[in-house]
């Protein structure tokens, strides 16, 4: 029942009023959340189960989010958790409720063509119902075709797939490759392991040799935490909870230890967070680099500051059972660019933090017969993108059409969140 409640109110959610994509900001808390929605946070940090408080801490800055309002007043959130799980916060009669739900999303994947009317930009907006297709197409293939430049009648054909959220497409298009075709010229660009290159035959376009430049590699061990690793509660992105009967998940091991034992900093770096949580009691979060962040939660002494310097098997702070814990232990985290991962990922690994290997310039091939001259593996993308383009433009039916995309400018924003805003028809569902 329970299940069912919560499906039908994510669907009324997405198919009533309108939503907003937003921007987790850089230095945004819950509570500082909470305050600028008007939400009385003493009531509702009261009726959350205080298991799950810690979860509130855990949203990351810059992770984006689904927000829809009624007159005025926040109406419900959806703030995703890693790749599976999303903090879910609606308006009820008397306030606002609060749960964990899992993240339901498809992958599409599909290849489409487009031909060209007013602009590429809107062109392709208009026939996906993507608002970053056509920016992300647009890097691709930036220094090589000017999109402003191309003609009515110019062919764009990509293939590429897209996470959707009930119809809605979340998080970033891969590309997997694109074909354009302009009066004069062909543009074929193609994904490998160093990441885009684009092929042309239009004699604008130089022949660009492969730049190759060797960058020194900096890598970092990892070593446990504490001097013995006794595992009680494994990482997991989607647990069952026996009790709750509902997934729940954990963002980090937990490590049985005595009051008091010493905790070591997982590597060197410069400490970012020493203080309370909300549910992980005192917590320290140490920067690595490379996008690496480790979190010690329910320490019972914090020995370190914020800004300071640690190396690697330094003291940072005591084991304890500050914050919601049923016992000593330690909680960590590792965050790999603000997502979640295993922290065994890392533990007692080299870590790639920098450099390491060859980086290509992006380059451009010109040859006067790409069918002839590409790879194998691509010819067969090209000849089935150059193929579709011949045929009659593509109408998009995988994205719910009665959803619709408007762009805003970011720059006239203040608060710099928006990315676009979404409404639908009334009745669509
Ligand atoms: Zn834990």
């Amino acid at each position: 029942m329970r299940i069912f409640l919560m499906f039908f109110l994510l669907i009324s959610a997405l198919f009533s009023g309108s939503f907003k994509l937003k921007r987790w900001q850089e230095g945004e808390t819950f509570g500082t959340y909470l305050t600028k929605h008007h939400i009385d946070s003493t009531k509702f940090y009261n009726q959350i189960d205080p298991d799950d408080i810690k979860f509130l801490s855990a949203i990351q800055a810059g992770i984006t989010f689904f927000e829809s309002s009624e007159g005025g007043k926040l109406k419900e959130a959806l703030i995703p958790l890693g790749e599976e799980m999303q903090i879910y916060v609606f308006k009820k009669k008397n306030g606002y409720g609060f749960d964990i739900v899992p993240i339901k999303y498809k992958v599409i994947k599909d290849t489409v063509t487009i031909k060209i009317k007013n602009s590429c930009f809107t062109d392709i907006k208009k026939a996906t119902n993507n608002p970053d297709l056509a920016t992300y197409l647009n890097k691709i293939f930036k220094g090589y075709v000017d999109f402003t430049k191309l003609k009515k009648g110019d062919t764009v054909s990509v293939k590429y797939e897209q996470k959707s959220i009930k119809g809605i497409p979340w998080g970033e298009p891969k590309i997997i490759g694109a074909y354009i075709k302009s009066q004069e010229s062909e543009y074929f660009a193609y994904q490998n392991k160093n990441g885009y290159q684009v092929w042309s035959n239009s004699n604008l376009l130089q022949k660009v040799t492969k730049v190759a430049k060797k960058v020194p590699a900096l890598y970092k061990s990892f070593n446990n935490p504490l001097n013995k690793m006794r595992i009680t509660s494994a990482f997991t992105y989607k647990r069952w909870h026996p009790i709750l009967h509902r997934y729940r998940p954990h963002l980090g091991i937990d490590i049985g230890a005595k009051r008091g034992t010493p905790i070591y900093a997982v590597a060197d770096g410069k400490v970012v967070y020493a203080g309370w949580m909300r549910g992980y009691g005192k917590v320290t979060k140490i920067d690595h680099g490379g996008g690496y962040i480790s979190l010690y939660a329910h320490q019972s002494r914090i020995l370190v500051k914020k800004g300071q310097f640690v190396k690697a098997r330094q003291v940072i702070g005591r084991v304890g059972s500050t914050g919601r814990s049923t016992g000593p232990h330690l909680h960590l985290g590792v965050y790999k660019r603000g997502k979640p991962i295993n922290p065994f990922r890392v533990l007692g690994k080299l870590v790639l933090i920098k450099g390491g290997g060859t980086i290509y310039k992006k380059v451009a091939v010109t040859s006067k017969n790409l069918a002839k001259d590409l790879p194998d593996k691509e010819k067969k993308l090209y000849n089935a993108l150059a193929k579709i383009s011949q045929t009659k433009p593509f109408i998009w039916k995988k994205f719910n059409k009665n959803i619709q995309i408007h762009f805003e400018n970011i720059r006239k924003e203040s608060s710099n969140a928006d990315r676009f805003k979404l409404s639908s028809k009334k009745g669509a569902a």
